[in-house]
């Protein structure tokens, strides 16, 4: 048993989450002013669980994902409220500190692997330079048989030769199963995986979600996945937490939130994805405008220039106030933050697509 396994069962003992995120901000300096990627922010993730993050760009979830990997610039940015990983307090820690954090306890896969691997390097090579920044004490030689199992692990053939070759001997998917590999290379209690398949086919992207998954049970860590894809939220998060303009606009256990949604922008979200059971030339219902920008965001709700219920809601209140993140109807733990009163009855009566139904009833 390894040490960072130890520490997921000690926090899953305590009843605790290995991620608790409160209250977080995040504002950049612009030559404008300054503008707030995240604001308020607050979610948990259980030992075991998987976090799906989802909105469109610039909705701040790879922005508040940095923050808990502390790879924002603490002298640029304005980082404030709380993020507690293993129970330890990450906000305002000092570098040293975060780098030994990083990578142990919470590692990240990012989206392109090409770019995240360097090219003049082997491959074998760079997992073991990850492998030895928290294993000083490990030898060379013990560095690269840990690349190659990790290799092995996630389905590289040929590892012990494969491990001396250069990122551009790989194809896509190689390279993201080898990002794979280094993420997990130190056992971390908590995996941030940010568009880990938008670069690849939809077979390879299927083998990549399901190796997630397979070590994800092994290892047993928490995973975050950041995606604008609701179909890889279908099959891999257990909760959902849907971000617009930089905050949280609905919140809960994944299944509710994918069948039964609250908050319009999720509504939005949910209808302009194929319906995997409609003929195929049903239309999708894209949501109307852009997102908005994050120097001068729209009063009130952020999203009420673009919400076609704006218009049910007395008083102007959508362009007005800001409406406080609620109790949703869809049981404990669902929140949303929208005016509309009766929000569940309005779209009881509409017909959403079906995300992967037999993935949301694996998964569930
Ligand atoms: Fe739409 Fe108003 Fe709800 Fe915002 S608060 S999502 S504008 S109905």
């Amino acid at each position: 048993m390894t040490e960072q396994t130890t520490t997921a069962q000690r926090v899953a003992e305590t009843g605790d989450p290995i991620l608790a995120v409160e209250d977080l901000s995040v504002r950049f300096p612009t030559e404008d002013g300054y503008l707030t990627a995240v604001s308020n922010l607050s979610y948990t993730v259980e030992v075991g669980k998987t976090l799906g993050i989802v909105g469109e760009s610039g909705s701040g979830k790879s922005v508040s994902s940095m923050a808990v990997l502390g790879l924002h610039d603490a002298k640029a940015s304005k980082i404030t409220g709380s993020i507690r990983i293993a129970g330890t307090e990450v906000v305002g820690i000092s570098e040293a500190k975060m780098r030994k954090m990083r990578g142990n306890q919470v590692a990240m896969i990012f989206q392109d692997a090409l770019a995240a691997l360097h090219p003049f390097y082997k491959i074998g090579g760079q997992l073991a330079e990850a492998y030895l920044v928290h294993h000083p004490s490990a030898s060379k030689r013990d560095a690269r048989r840990k690349a190659i199992e990790m290799l092995d692990r996630v389905g590289i053939p040929q590892p012990d030769r494969r491990v001396d070759d250069f990122p551009h001997q790989f194809s896509g998917g190689m390279r993201q199963r080898a990002m794979i590999a280094m993420g997990l290379i130190n056992d971390p209690s908590l995996l941030i995986a940010d568009e880990p398949t938008t670069a690849l086919d939809v077979t390879v992207q299927a083998q990549i979600l399901d190796l997630l998954q397979d070590l994800q049970r092994e290892f047993n860590s928490a995973v975050i996945i950041i995606t604008h894809d609701l179909g890889v939220i279908a099959e891999m998060a257990d909760d959902v937490l849907v971000m617009y303009a930089g905050r949280a606009v609905e919140y809960g256990p994944g299944k509710e939130i994918l069948t039964h949604p609250e908050m319009p922008y999720t509504w939005g979200l949910l209808s302009s994805v194929p319906d995997v059971k409609a003929d195929t030339d049903a239309r999708l219902i894209p949501i109307p405008g852009n997102p908005p920008s994050l120097l001068s965001p729209p009063s009130g709700c952020s999203f009420h220039p673009r919400c076609v219920h704006a218009d049910k809601v007395p008083a102007n209140l959508c362009s007005t106030e800001l409406p406080e993140l609620l109790p949703g109807s869809r049981g404990p733990g669902h929140v949303k933050r929208c005016h509309l009163p009766n929000a569940d009855e309005i779209f009881q009566a509409e017909v959403l697509p079906e995300i992967a139904p037999e993935l949301l009833e694996e998964n569930n």
